[in-house]
């Protein structure tokens, strides 16, 4: 029989993720602040313990999926983390978004202790988590990618190995970056073709066919009614919060400080996803840039 997976971070995210993992018949132990988190995957065989030491106390494989930068230290590295009881030749993943500095940080503190860090962010909402269809960007030794696959291919379409440790979140970061100016994009042109006198579905039929297709007009399309099943026609509930776009925009921009590297529109993507933030945007889905853009017209 299997030997137990740890699951740290039981969210929107980590819960379908965890689900998957019991389905593929591994044992779960797992543990979240918010213990309500728990409770379906408790309900479904997993077992609950109180803190990420324990966790690791427990299993000698574990994947983490939280919010930030600052919960995977504290996670990892806090006075009740991970590191203060993993075992020797342990594996680690993080599938969280977070800045490859950090990831490296994590990695090296892992490797004195005797384990083995990987980062490995995803792409693909809620909807990927729960069908198993997610993308998996892998940074970290390729020795340890196979033993890293067999967990991940659980839950997941797509394993992409990416290079050395940070390189996973680099990748992630990327697609963000793009994600981000394409959604704003889509909104401002869609909203000035509705105020052109446009049909909206029309306008969206025909950029579909057109060279300004993208994802965020043809599988997400920002404005309500002209897709069905996405978070415009739900009042943007659900989906990727506008909150962790800004999260993974403000990554992207110290990425590219760092670097030397302009990335005019990915600042520009930034500061829009901020003010959203500030104007009561936060857990709303990142394609509301419709209606935030709305809210500004005729000013
Ligand atoms: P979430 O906020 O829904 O879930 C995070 C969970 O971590 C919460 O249940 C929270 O209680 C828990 N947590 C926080 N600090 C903790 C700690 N110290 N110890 C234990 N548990 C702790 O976030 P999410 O939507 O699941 O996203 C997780 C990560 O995946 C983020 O980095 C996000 O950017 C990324 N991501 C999200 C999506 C999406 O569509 N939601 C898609 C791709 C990537």
């Amino acid at each position: 029989s299997k030997t137990p997976v740890g699951f740290i971070g039981l969210g929107n995210m980590g819960n379908p993720m965890a689900k998957n993992l019991l389905k593929h018949g591994y044992p779960i132990i797992a543990t979240d602040v918010f213990p309500e988190s728990c409770k379906e995957v408790q309900e479904l065989g997993a077992q609950i313990v109180d803190s990420p030491a324990e966790v690791a106390d427990k299993a000698d494989r574990i994947i983490t999926m939280l919010p930030s930068s600052p919960n995977v230290m504290e996670v990892y590295t806090g006075s009740n983390g991970i590191l203060k009881k993993v075992k020797k030749g342990s594996l680690l993943i993080d599938s969280s978004t977070i800045d490859p500095t950090v990831s490296k940080e994590m990695a090296a503190a892992a490797e004195k202790m005797g384990a083995v860090f990987m980062d490995a962010p995803v792409s693909g909402g809620v909807g990927a988590a729960s069908s198993a269809k997610l993308t998996f960007m892998v940074g970290g030794a390729e020795e340890e990618f196979t033993a890293a696959k067999e967990l991940l291919s659980c839950m997941g379409a797509n394993v992409m190995y990416c290079g050395q440790v940070g390189t996973g979140q680099a990748a992630k970061i990327c697609n963000n970056m793009l994600l981000a100016i394409g959604m704003i994009g889509t909104a401002e042109t869609m909203n000035l073709g509705i105020r052109l006198g446009l049909d909206p579905k029309l306008l969206a039929k025909i950029l579909n066919m057109s060279s300004g297709r993208c994802w965020s007009s043809d599988t997400y399309n920002p404005v309500p009614g002209v897709m069905e099943g996405v978070p415009s026609g739900n009042n943007y509930q659900g989906g990727f919060g506008t909150q962790l776009m800004a999260k993974d925009l403000g990554l992207a921009q110290n990425t590219a400080t760092n670097t030397k590297t302009p990335v005019p529109l990915g600042s520009l993507a930034h500061q829009i996803y901020r003010m959203m933030c500030a104007r009561g945007y936060a857990s709303k889905d990142f394609s509301s840039v419709f209606a935030f853009l709305r809210e500004e017209e005729g000013q």
